[in-house]
Formats: C-alpha cells, structure tokens, sequence
C-alpha cells in the first residue's frame, strides 16, 4: 500500500497528465480530497504535502475533525446529501456544499449562512443517469432550480456536480460528464464550476471540463464503510 503523500503525488500526476492531455491548464483542475470514514491524521499528513481542501460526507464526523484539525487553515467542502435538519451546522461550518439538489435546502442554506462569512459556494447537483441514480436534479428541472439559487442572498452558485453511474468505459464516463458540462454551458449563468470526477474516472472528467476532482480511494486508500449514498 502506498503513504500518503505517495498517493497525493500520484493523483497530481494523474490530474496534470490529463489536463495536458486535453490542452487544458493543470492549475484550473483543483483537487478535493475525500475523506469520509478517515482519521484527522490522514488528513493532517495531506496538509503536510499541501494539501488545503477536504470533502466529508457526515456532518458529526466532519464536525469532530474540524475540531481535531482547528490549528490548520483547511477549507471544508461538505459533499454528501443534505437533510434539512443539518443545514444551520453545515451553513456555519463549511465553505462549499455541493450536493444540493432542492430550492428548500438552498433557501435554508442562504438564511442560515453567518453574514460575518463570506458567501457559501454552491453547486446543484444533477442526476445525469436517470434512473440509475436516486440523487440529483432531473436535467429537465435545473434552469428553474438554477436561477432560482442564483437569486438567493448569502450564497454563491458557482456550478454543477454529478455522480455517474459507476462504469469503466472510457466513453460513457466521458459522456455523462459532457452532459454536465453542456447543462451548465446552457444555463446562461455566470458559473466556473464543473465538480466531477472520482478516484475511477478523474480523466475522464478533466477531458470533459472537470473544475474541481474529488478523491477519496486513490488518496486515502479504501473505505470499510460510507458509500457516497445511503
Ligand atoms: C466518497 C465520494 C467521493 C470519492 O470517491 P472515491 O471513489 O473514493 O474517489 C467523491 N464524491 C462524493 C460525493 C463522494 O461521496
């Protein structure tokens, strides 16, 4: 198995590789790191290489390690599904959220969100493998969602993310991010985020737009529990 920082060299090269491989600049591809179910010190190991983002999916988990990891400046990004009920705490203690597939959450989000910190950067999430997937906004119901979001005070909407259907070809990886792209290319908002892609199919994503890469397994290892849904 590999340390820590050898996987974070590792997925680096994975994500400049396929950014060069694209025409695209490395530097516009940003690395979320995923790290669900993992102790504080793998976090603090990552930081150690400079790594500054983290993605958790469980507020009570990500809460606890906010407070084990408060002498870092590390940006907090919560990825999983929000219940209405965890709005206040996630509105308070992240800087990004997105999973938001509702304008209630939203409007909870945008109420709740302290105005001593600067606005919550969000993103919709859509579901673009139909019935596969149970979570997301149906394509047909974005634009509404969107411009509805984009209104609202104390956030930031600043794109669209998508869990594919798990597959490993190449194509149909390539497709469902394309469809993402081009549903946030026809919104007509003024968006720079693309968040896509995972620890299986980052280069497919980075082909197709990917702003923001959230790894998990190829950072961390693999998971003994928390699957994205439940
Ligand atoms: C767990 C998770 C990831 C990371 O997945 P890996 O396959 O481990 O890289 C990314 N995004 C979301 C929303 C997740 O829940």
């Amino acid at each position: 198995m590999s340390t820590i920082p050898e996987s974070v060299a590792k997925v680096r090269a994975r994500i400049r590789e396929a950014a060069q491989a694209s025409g695209r600049d490395p530097q516009d591809v940003q690395l979320l790191a995923v790290s669900k179910t993992k102790p504080a010190n793998d976090l603090r190991e990552a930081f150690a290489c400079g790594q500054r983002d983290f993605g958790e999916n469980y507020l009570q988990e990500a809460l606890a390690k906010q407070a084990e990891l408060a002498d870092l400046a590390l940006t907090w990004h919560f990825i999983g599904p929000i219940q209405s009920n965890k709005t206040r705490a996630i509105a308070e203690h992240f800087a990004w959220v997105h999973a938001v597939d509702r304008l209630k959450i939203a409007q909870r989000l945008s109420e709740q969100r302290p105005t001593d910190l600067p606005p919550l950067n969000l993103c919709l999430q859509v579901n673009v493998s139909g019935e596969a997937s149970k979570s997301g906004c149906a394509p047909a119901e974005l634009a509404e969602l969107a411009r509805a979001v984009a209104e609202l005070p104390n956030l930031r909407l600043r794109g669209l993310m998508a869990i594919p259907e798990p597959t490993d070809d190449p194509t149909a990886q390539r497709a469902a991010f394309a469809r993402l792209r081009e549903l946030k290319d026809g919104l007509g908002l003024d968006l720079d985020t693309l968040s896509m892609g995972m620890s299986h199919d980052l280069e497919a994503a980075i082909a197709e737009g990917a702003t923001w890469v959230r790894i998990g397994t190829a950072l961390f290892g693999a998971r003994d529990y928390g699957q994205p849904s439940r």
